[in-house]
């Protein structure tokens, strides 16, 4: 789009690999920098996605991720009122916690434990959103809220610790796949480039459209499902492991998207079959690059039955 992009991240969870292919550009300037601390740059657009999203890592060092939502708001929307830049904030269905309304509209107010192993996340988050708001009344900052549900696809770390990039590494390794509690939980996946198109028509539109808007995609899965698809779908000789059910984690997730969908105009189309094979093909790639030693279930399947056949007979 012409635009000139500076790349802010203090690399906690995110990889350098990932924008490697854009540093040859003259557009893109990257920086590390830790958003808790304050940034004088020159902007007319910021769009603040900062902070760890995957439990096993916000819950690893739980008053960082609350100073990262919390500090890391506040200075971006301190940028933006010296800046008079319009700002975007990448805020979370967490916001609803474990729901007592399905699926969620932005008119509900959720049902978050304050004092839980989740609510470093949920709760920084719900504080940004406060914070945006009362820059919205108070300094008449332009902003643009997103409630993003659960997202994936290429570009994910191998160790994340989200449910599908878990899965698929597994399925590619004919590892067990490890499903928390019986299965029976459910989430809503949308696939990146969907969200991402969501964030542009966002930021894109008339002032007077603050959000918050729910962005992803309204199709639910059980955790189950996505397991059985996931082998399906790498030809994995992978079997199911129970483990306990993670501390308030959500029964059920989906997104109400009647306002993404008359006021931007936005839908996910990616169906989840799709979106998964696209991811696959990455995380394939990934593992055979890091030599994992069984790195294509699909193409190996039948020698790989062979070696172990061999070893049975030892
Ligand atoms: N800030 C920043 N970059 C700027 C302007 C402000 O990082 O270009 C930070 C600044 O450190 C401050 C925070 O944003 O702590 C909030 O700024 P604001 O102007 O709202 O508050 P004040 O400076 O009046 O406390
Ligand atoms: N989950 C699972 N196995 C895994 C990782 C996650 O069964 O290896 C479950 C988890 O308990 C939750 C769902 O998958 O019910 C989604 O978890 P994730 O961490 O991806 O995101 P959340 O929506 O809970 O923030």
């Amino acid at each position: 789009m012409g635009h000139d992009v500076l790349c802010v991240d203090n690399f906690y969870t995110g990889t350098k690999r990932n924008v490697a292919h854009l540093m040859t550009n003259p557009r893109f300037e990257l920086v590390r920098h830790d958003v808790t601390f304050p940034l004088y740059v020159e902007v007319d657009e910021i769009f603040n996605l900062a902070c760890p999203a995957s439990p096993i890592h916000y819950q690893n060092d739980p008053v960082q991720t609350t100073k990262t939502s919390v500090h890391g708001a506040i200075n971006m929307l301190g940028l933006a009122k010296r800046t008079k830049a319009k700002i975007f904030q990448a805020s979370t269905s967490e916001v609803y916690g474990d729901p007592e309304m399905h699926p969620q509209p932005e008119s509900y107010w959720g049902r978050v434990n304050p004092i839980g192993v989740r609510s470093c996340y949920d709760e920084g988050k719900r504080c940004a959103e406060t914070l945006f708001f009362d820059y919205y009344r108070q300094h008449r900052l332009r902003i643009k809220v997103a409630r993003i549900f659960n997202t994936y696809g290429p570009r994910m770390h191998p160790n994340d610790g989200r449910v599908v990039s878990n899965f698929i590494v597994q399925a590619l390794r004919n590892e067990p796949i490890t499903l928390y509690g019986d299965g029976s939980q459910t989430r809503s996946f949308c696939y990146v480039s969907d969200l991402i198109e969501g964030f542009m028509k966002l930021m894109s539109s008339s002032d007077e459209i603050t959000g918050p808007v729910n962005l992803g995609n309204p199709t639910e899965f059980t955790i189950g499902e996505l397991a059985e698809l996931v082998i399906a779908l790498t030809n994995s000789r992978s079997r199911l492991i129970r483990l306990p059910l993670p501390a308030d984690d959500p029964r059920q997730r989906r997104p109400d998207t009647t306002i993404a969908e008359s006021k931007l105009g936005w839908s996910a189309t990616t169906p989840l079959a799709e979106g998964l094979k696209h991811t696959i093909a990455y995380f394939d790639r990934l593992l055979a690059e890091r030599g994992d030693a069984v790195r294509s279930p699909r193409v190996q399947s039948a020698e790989i039955r062979g070696a172990a056949t061999a070893r049975n007979v030892a």
